[in-house]
């Protein structure tokens, strides 16, 4: 038993308020059984497709149904590599479609995928949607912006106040499709822990959404109410881009069961452990006491204290080094995941900001739902958003945002059905 059997998500998207298409796709593939989850693992891709007049809807799909297609007829051993091909496989369906029809030509789409297997999370990655983990109080993002904003910043630096790329947000460098030949980023395999929160989203939600604010709905919602409220946040706050979440969180394991071999400390792997420490400790004390009967003219048992604890400070030296050695060998190069670093990293908020971003949060659902005349049960809601104050006056912040969660569950309940084009969700 392993956590694969704990892992819950949900997926939301929503065309948002200005758009005539849903050009965003997602996919949500668990394993059948144990075997294929050991080849590959759980699949979860979100694609953001461009070029108009439905093309991008085209595009899209295309991308999440290529993907786990190839994935389940890959002949490799190499999950990472299967899952390389199988977004290469993706770009060649998508180009070909292109050159196809004229109206079809350009035609394109973001990609990033998410595989969930025995190595931990692979991350399969082109275009500007998003992946992020959210692990105890950070939210890390995972994925590299192909994007004008990113690609200038990572060659010239921080470009703050000196361009304006505001009104060029949404200019990508690369995507599936457009091209023959396309560079796919591959990230990971990262550790995975009970508890680990990820999110895939494209940018119709990315740009509405900060992420100290995702990681903090992340952490503190179901997986079912997060994805609800990211995507409800995006069109309060304008709705102009399609917006897609897929969330996915690895449940607590029963006290008897271990995660896989995957291990926090790989992450930050601290060199020699105490265990060292405490026998270079132990060995120096022998070499002081050995000198110090020494002194006291105790010549025969001193120089015997003294020549064995020097020969086993010695013997441990070699071993140490040995041991350091064996270490780097296992981290090869700095591109070398075991030394990974996200690309964007930001502090989920402290409980009093946190309390204070659903609040606001809960003031925009309001506005929105009573403009629009949403059946919510008002007079629950305003006891719960009292119940909620009181308990912040109090510094209870804990319960505080457990009432204010459910106020804003009360409002959420309520939200106008959607239709949920452009997505498919298969497997058990
Ligand atoms: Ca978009």
């Amino acid at each position: 038993m392993y956590w694969e059997q704990f892992v819950q998500s949900e997926a939301q998207t929503d065309i948002g308020l200005r758009r005539k298409n849903n050009e965003d796709s997602y996919c949500i593939s668990f394993c059948p059984n144990e075997e294929t989850w050991r080849r590959s693992g759980h699949l979860f891709i979100v694609a953001d497709g461009m070029g108009g007049h439905a093309v991008g809807e085209l595009a899209s799909r295309l991308a999440i149904e290529t993907i786990p297609h190839s994935l389940q007829k890959t002949s490799t051993q190499d999950p990472k590599k299967a899952l390389h091909e199988a977004i290469l496989a993706a770009n060649a369906a998508i180009h070909t479609r292109g050159t196809q029809n004229a109206d079809f030509l350009h035609m394109g789409t973001t990609c990033t995928t998410l595989m969930l297997g025995p190595a931990g999370g692979i991350v399969g990655h082109i275009g500007d949607s998003r992946a992020y983990r959210v692990r105890r109080d950070r939210i890390d993002q995972l994925t590299f912006d192909h994007s004008l904003e990113w690609e200038l910043e990572r060659k010239h630096g921080s470009l703050k106040g000196i361009i304006d790329l505001s009104q060029h947000r949404n200019v990508i460098t690369r995507s599936l499709g457009p091209e023959e030949v396309i560079d796919v980023d591959l990230e990971g395999p990262f550790p995975v822990f009970p508890g680990d929160t990820f999110l895939l989203c494209s940018d119709g939600l990315s740009n509405q959404v900060s992420d100290p604010e995702m990681g903090a709905i992340l952490r503190e919602f179901s997986p079912k109410a997060a994805a609800k409220l990211l995507i409800e946040l995006a069109n309060v706050r304008g709705g102009p881009d399609n917006s897609t979440a897929v969330v996915v969180r690895i449940g607590d394991l029963p006290s008897n069961v271990y995660p896989t071999q995957t291990d926090e400390f790989i992450e930050n792997r601290p060199g020699l452990g105490w265990s060292w420490l405490a026998a270079f400790a132990g060995g120096a004390l022998l070499v002081v006491w050995g000198v110090a009967l020494l002194l006291l003219g105790h010549s025969i048992s001193g120089s015997i204290l003294t020549a064995l604890s020097v020969w086993g400070m010695l013997v441990l030296t070699v071993f140490s080094i040995r041991q350091q050695q064996a270490l780097r060998q296992d981290l090869p190069d700095e591109t070398h995941t075991r030394l990974w670093r996200p690309h964007r990293t930001a502090v989920a908020l402290s409980s009093k900001e946190l309390f204070e971003l659903l609040a606001s949060i809960d003031g925009e659902l309001q506005r929105s739902a009573r403009d629009d005349g949403w059946d919510v049960d008002w007079g629950e809601h305003d006891r719960a958003v009292k119940a909620a104050e009181r308990a912040a006056q109090e510094k209870r912040y804990a319960k505080g945002l457990r009432d204010l969660a459910r106020a804003i569950g009360m409002v959420m309940d309520e939200l106008p059905r959607q239709p949920d084009p452009g997505n498919v969700r298969s497997g058990s």
